[in-house]
């Protein structure tokens, strides 16, 4: 069940190093839910998170989410605690605001540094699985889970593949000029679209000179220039006929 978990995490990695260009080592910015949970579900994040993404991981939070973990109470000193030992990234606004306004700032609107998001808050996973490329982690019984790529992450990544298609496409066509000209002319679209089609088959059986007009014109042609060859050998041959009948008469009177 276990290595089953790790591979479908590792799956869904794979799919963001490849789109998102997620890489190693992880950062996961982790909320004041998610340490809650952690500790509820006795989840040691920083032993089990690396297991479980199979890589280096850089466990993150910002201000926002620790005061407001302090401002909560002694209901969750113990998550306060968690989080106090993760690396504080430098919020991206000013002022202080609730942990997950604070969050979806640092995320911005394309995730540029690759964060991964750790929390039980359903509402702030919910906005954030409207913007590509964000992995997402939450707490289910006892269990680290790294949600599938949400929707629009998926169409996100279609289009970055057709976008690298198109210009890859475009990139082989620079390469090779004479692609245009390797297109099939007229005559030989002509010619594919007639042979499939068994109509035109037994139209053309019928026909005593299969070669169509294009042909014939060509056969024609040739044609004409051989009989001219031919005239003009006749025409020589003649002259020399002619000549040699004369002189022979020539000889003839002479003689008599
Ligand atoms: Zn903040």
């Amino acid at each position: 069940m276990k290595i089953k978990r790790n591979k479908q995490a590792k799956k869904i990695l794979t799919f963001y190093k490849r789109n998102f260009g997620l890489r190693e080592p992880f950062q996961v910015i982790v909320d004041g839910t998610f340490s809650q949970a952690a500790l509820v579900g006795k989840i040691l994040i920083k032993e089990q998170l690396p297991k479980y993404l199979g890589g280096e991981v850089q466990l993150v939070t910002t201000r926002c989410v620790i005061s407001e973990l302090s401002s909560l109470g002694n209901k969750l000193s113990g998550a306060m605690h968690i989080a106090r030992r993760f690396k504080l990234r430098k919020c991206t606004h000013s002022g202080t605001l609730p942990a997950a306004d604070c969050i979806l700032a640092l995320i911005g609107s394309d995730n540029p540094h690759h964060y991964l998001v750790a929390s039980q808050d359903q509402d702030m996973r919910r906005k954030l699985r409207h913007l590509p490329g964000v992995p997402l982690m939450h707490i289910i019984r006892n269990t680290i889970v790294l949600e599938k790529p949400s929707d629009s992450t998926l169409d996100k990544a279609e289009d970055l593949t057709q976008s690298k298609m198109d210009s890859s496409s475009q990139v082989l066509d620079r390469l090779t000029p004479t692609s245009e000209q390797t297109k099939p002319t007229v005559r030989q679209r002509k010619k594919i679209t007639k042979g499939p089609n068994p109509l035109s088959v037994k139209k053309s059986k019928k026909k005593p000179a299969g070669s169509g007009a294009v042909g014939g014109g060509l056969v024609s042609k040739s044609k004409k220039k051989r009989q001219r060859i031919q005239r003009k050998k006749a025409l020589e041959i003649l002259a020399q006929v002619v000549k040699s009948t004369n002189s022979q008469e020539l000889v003839r009177t002479q003689n008599s």
